[in-house]
């Protein structure tokens, strides 16, 4: 099995999205970003591919992004326009805050392929840097507008895999692991420990054996709206088969009519918790307990404080009297939410699913709301 940082997150968002475009390779559209980032890509890569260690010029680097330039993912003329003119100042930006200090890469695009977990591990690092007074620091360069937070760039995967590929290839710990944010023009660093390469050697092995093991379930996420493969994934084929023609029209009407239902369930529970409020309010103000209508009475509850038990004090009491194993169980929502974690291998989530046999299956619906998303 070969895998790689795209494929890996891809299956760890939605395992759906990772066969459609995996195995089965369904084609994909092309977009703007895409096409950018690219162009970026293969651009930075010419600034700095030199065998002496000077930086071209602004100017050189220009041409070089217009030898670079591909149209295909725009829109239209107007918005190549936008994108290139974009880039022409992302790119002066870099050049300021890189030729001064210009330096021979260590490696450049490095395409590996290494084995880890009995899985053919493969990508390409952007960069690896020789880090003045010893060490690497390996650069990965993102086209994304907004920085992450610290604890994304800290546990990012791609700079995990290019540390452990690092580690396989040239047998060197890179000192430095770097996100390169050149829309921002930012540098965030982080670095990775043995014991980190390790959970991702046990992480790469979960995924091979889950892809192995044919788990291809469709996962609602937040880049559902920009994928591909809508048209084909479970999630949402019926809002396809309706554009050529409704499959189930009698269906959609009790939709129609469940929807239109909840949506007078929210008022309603809007409205009661206005009241409730005003209601809760007047009775504190006016030390009422509870206030009468014209046909019954709107009883005002004082707060309660909830304690929560304390676990080891209550183990402690229990224990040497063996009645500990009365009060303990399995808490259902915690080993769903287990299971649903995907991070077990398939043996022990297929023994914990059928441990679950005897559970009835409870179907619910939730509605999903343009509308009140938008309000
Ligand atoms: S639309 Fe969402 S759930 Fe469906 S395949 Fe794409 S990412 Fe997965």
């Amino acid at each position: 099995m070969r895998l790689s940082y795209s494929s890996i997150s891809t299956y760890e968002t939605c395992p759906a999205k990772y066969r459609f475009q995996y195995e089965d390779k369904l084609p994909r559209s092309g977009s703007p970003a895409l096409s950018f980032g690219d162009t970026l890509h293969r651009t930075l890569y010419r600034f700095h591919d030199r065998p002496v260690p000077v930086a071209p010029s602004l100017e050189e680097l220009h041409e070089m992004l217009q030898l670079e330039w591909a149209s295909e993912g725009y829109r239209d003329p107007s918005e190549e326009l936008l994108y290139l003119d974009h880039a022409r100042q992302i790119l002066a930006e870099y050049h300021r805050a890189n030729a001064d200090s210009f330096r021979i890469p260590a490696a450049l695009e490095y395409r590996f392929s290494v084995e880890v977990e009995g899985v053919q591990l493969t990508g390409m690092i952007d960069r690896m840097d020789r880090i003045p007074g010893g060490g690497y620091e390996i650069v990965d360069y993102k086209t994304n507008r907004r920085l992450p937070p610290r604890a994304v760039v800290d546990q990012d995967l791609q700079l995990s895999l290019y540390y452990l590929a690092a580690r396989e290839i040239w047998g060197i710990e890179p000192e430095r692991l770097t996100l390169y944010f050149l829309l921002p023009g930012e540098r965030m660093s982080t670095v990775r420990t043995t014991a980190d390469a390790d959970r991702l050697r046990r992480r790469i092995a979960v995924v091979a054996e889950r892809i192995a093991a044919g788990k291809f379930e469709a996962r609602q996420n937040p880049l559902c709206d920009w994928c591909d493969f809508q048209p084909v994934c479970p999630l949402f084929r019926h809002k396809y088969e309706r554009e050529q023609g409704d499959p189930a029209p009698r269906m959609t009407e009790m939709v129609d009519e469940w929807i239109a239902l909840k949506r007078e369930d929210w008022e309603r529970y809007r409205r009661l918790e206005d009241l409730r409020a005003l209601i809760n309010a007047f009775c504190e103000e006016h030390g009422y307990r509870r206030l009468y209508g014209s046909d019954g009475s709107a009883v005002d509850r004082r707060p309660m404080h909830v304690t929560a038990p304390d676990e080891a004090r209550i183990r402690r009491t229990l224990e040497p009297l063996g009645l500990w194993e009365q009060v303990i169980s399995v808490d259902p929502k915690k080993l769903t939410s287990l299971i649903e974690g995907r991070s077990l291998p398939p043996d022990v989530e297929d023994a914990l699913l059928a441990s679950r046999e005897e559970v009835r299956t409870q179907y619910s619906l939730y509605l999903k709301d343009p509308a009140r998303a938008r309000r």
